[in-house]
């Protein structure tokens, strides 16, 4: 392989940036060209792509978001497009492939693999940490962080008002965010899309409180789950038990931002990583970290198994609570 290109894909997430800048440069020191590509699977299948040097990943690690652009793309759910899409690679010289993105490029990135014979490696990259394979994915722990700096500040007002919050973080199916923001930010409840939530439990939680001269604030951190409006659904539950809570949604904030310390060095040991299992001659396989080392997992298993949640976290947020 004497080109690699790298590219991002689906939701954008802090830490991109370093991620990009460690697969440029590992590559470059090995004598190894680079093509970053566009705006994702959009941008790949229409050859939008330029070589990158040295100078154009300076000064991007402090950056949230992605210099390459990010992009969600139906069409590449074609095979006859896949296809395209690997032969304008190979007119271009290029050997191999890096997806930096989330479980649905990473499944995208292992059709393109296993249809064309191109070498693709993924990275995980999304703040829902929602990817088996790896214990963080880049920018789940500035998303983290960024939510705990809204949240420690609605709880003011929670407090102040003695009022009930519901606090919505993002996470998709999965209750990864919600339930270490929940423990980080001393939340009075959790709500998650693997365990069942009881209304009844909370509503009786909230009136010992009072009971006990403890006022009636709290946070609850709801993740948003599959389908849209759970929150507001849970407020008017709420309402009709004689409660007043106050609805936050914190949406898109929490995918943008400085990635943190963390983001940055597991990004820049991931992408570097992610170069040598390329050069290696892997392919089909998504670089990752557990347990503070460097692991690589078959794209295929990240597709086939979904991350277990830890309950203890959720049950913890309640027991503190007490
Ligand atoms: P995030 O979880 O942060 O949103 P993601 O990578 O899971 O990131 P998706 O929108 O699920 O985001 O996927 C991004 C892109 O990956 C899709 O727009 C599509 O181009 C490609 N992709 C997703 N699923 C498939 C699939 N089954 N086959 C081929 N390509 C896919």
């Amino acid at each position: 392989i004497n080109a690699i290109a790298v590219m991002t894909s689906g939701g954008d997430s802090p830490g991109m940036n370093p991620a990009i800048r460690s697969v440029t440069r590992a590559a470059l020191n090995q004598g190894i060209r680079v093509f970053g590509i566009n705006r994702g699977y959009s941008g790949l299948i229409i050859g939008d792509l330029s070589e990158l040097k040295s100078s154009d990943v300076t000064n991007i690690v402090q950056r949230g978001g992605t210099i390459l652009k990010s992009d969600r793309c139906e069409a590449f759910k074609d095979p006859v497009v896949r296809n395209q899409a690997a032969e304008i690679l190979k007119e271009h010289g290029i050997g191999g492939l890096i997806v930096i993105g989330g479980d649905g490029s990473l499944t995208g990135a292992h059709l393109l693999t296993q249809e064309t014979g191109l070498p693709v490696v993924g990275l995980p990259g999304t703040i829902d940490n929602d990817i088996y394979g790896t214990d963080d994915s880049i920018g789940f722990d500035t998303a983290l962080n960024t939510a705990l700096e809204a949240i420690d500040k609605i709880r003011d007002t929670a407090v102040s008002h003695e009022r009930i919050f519901l606090v919505e973080v993002m996470g998709r199916n999965s209750g990864h965010i919600a339930s270490q923001v929940g423990v980080a930010c001393g939340a009075e409840m959790i709500v998650v899309p693997e365990i069942d939530f009881k209304l009844d439990a909370l509503c009786f939680s909230l009136a010992n409180q009072r009971a006990e001269g403890r006022g009636s604030s709290g946070i609850i951190v709801v993740a948003e789950g599959p389908k849209p409006g759970l929150t507001y659904r849970l407020a008017n539950q709420l309402e009709t038990h004689g409660e007043k809570p106050g609805v936050c949604i914190l949406g898109h904030i929490q995918r943008g931002g400085r990635p943190t310390g963390h983001d940055r060095v597991l990004a820049s040991c991931l992408g570097a990583a992610a170069v040598t299992y390329l050069m290696a001659g892997f392919t089909d396989i998504m670089v990752g970290m557990i347990n503070s080392k460097i692991t690589a997992t078959p794209l295929l298993d990240i597709m086939e198994k979904k991350k277990p949640l830890n309950p203890q976290l959720v049950e913890l947020a309640q027991l503190l609570h007490k």
